[in-house]
């Protein structure tokens, strides 16, 4: 294997062009066997659903090269179990689990060189999607879809890496609704929030932290990630039908659970943030990522003076990325080698 030419230790969260893609197309009731190319681009009708209507989902899941050099997956198939919940949501075509494994086993196989080296801190991303790509006008689902795996080399989701970011309270801008598609990875989630984020970032925060929509009194989730706090040593998580169900989160949860930390899942109000020994957010990309403060109106709640995560915090992290990169055993089975190809 002939490892890319790229500064490993150094990457961004941000796309890098690889080899090779994957795509499978479901049409006539039925999907096809796949094709790997090596092109960027996706030829579509203009009247296809995802353009107008929405019908696109996606994934987001990481591999990492394990110190054997072996590369291994983390809970792929919640992220497969995940993705078709979504596309049940939006009435779209579920991808068999077995397709969506395969398929990120194949795009992984045709890009081994850029998976980064152990003990770079770097990851591969893998980002499955499903686009509704039959031509339609009226609002109806499409009878033809497209599903397509790319991979990009990525660092930390946010820059500093395992350091304390600062959030505000987002009062104005809703990112979902109880009732409505919250809890599927949908990229209109994403563009309903684009605003509360690029908001937040100008006035430099990293992210926001939305409220639930109907009384504004909890704390749903982040942009893009889960939300917890340590509590009186508990780990509490809001519970609430307009968040995703993150699989970092649930992950973490075992974790703190096994660590003998009481778990809770159920409405965090606002008027709990002074309680907080420590805070982070939960996401593939995320990680965990330390809170270091919240913001609300005029109030700045700090949970980090020294620049530092709490303790709780930095146990729970090293657990996880210590069993994602196959550094300590996985009594879970949370991991699974891709077989060579
Ligand atoms: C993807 C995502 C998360 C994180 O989920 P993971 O399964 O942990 O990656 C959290 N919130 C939102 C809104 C997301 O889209």
């Amino acid at each position: 294997m002939q490892r890319a030419d790229l500064d490993f230790a150094n990457l961004p969260f941000a796309f890098q062009q690889t080899d090779r893609n994957i795509r499978y197309r479901f049409r006539d009731g039925t999907w096809d066997r796949g094709e790997l190319t090596a092109d960027q681009t996706i030829n579509l009708h203009m009247a296809a659903t995802c353009l107008h209507y929405g019908q696109e989902i996606f994934e987001g899941l990481k591999v990492f090269e394990r110190p054997d050099g072996r590369i291994q997956t983390f809970r792929l198939e919640e992220n497969a179990k995940r993705f078709q919940r979504s596309a049940r949501k939006l009435l779209m075509e579920p991808v068999p689990l077995e397709v969506f494994k395969e398929a990120v086993h194949r795009v992984v196989q045709a890009n081994r060189g850029f998976v980064p080296p152990h003990g770079s801190g770097a990851s591969l991303y893998v980002r499955p999607f499903l686009l509704g790509s039959g031509a339609e006008v009226g609002v109806k689902p499409s009878r033809e879809y497209l599903f397509v795996v790319f991979v990009t080399p990525v660092g930390p989701y946010y820059k500093a890496g395992f350091e304390p970011v600062k959030l505000i309270v987002e009062e104005a801008i809703d990112r979902a609704a109880p009732g409505g598609v919250g809890d599927v990875k949908c990229g209109g989630n994403y563009a309903a929030g684009m605003r509360a984020t690029m908001g937040a970032k100008g006035k430099g925060y990293s992210e926001v932290l939305y409220l639930d929509c109907r009384e504004k009194k909890y704390l749903d989730e982040s942009g893009s990630s889960n939300f917890y706090a340590i509590i009186d040593g508990r780990y509490v998580t809001p519970a609430s039908p307009s968040i995703l169900p993150s699989i970092t989160n649930m992950s973490v949860r075992q974790l703190a659970e096994d660590a003998g930390l009481p778990v809770e899942a159920r409405p965090v109000g606002v008027a709990e943030l002074g309680s907080f020994a420590e805070a982070g957010c939960l996401g593939t990309a995320a990680v965990i990522t330390p809170v270091g403060s919240i913001t609300h109106g005029e109030r700045e709640y700090v949970y980090s003076k020294d620049g530092k995560a709490g303790p709780v915090t930095t146990q729970l992290y090293n657990k996880l990325i210590a069993i994602q990169w196959g550094e300590a055993d996985d009594p879970y089975g949370w991991t699974e080698v891709i077989p060579e190809s």
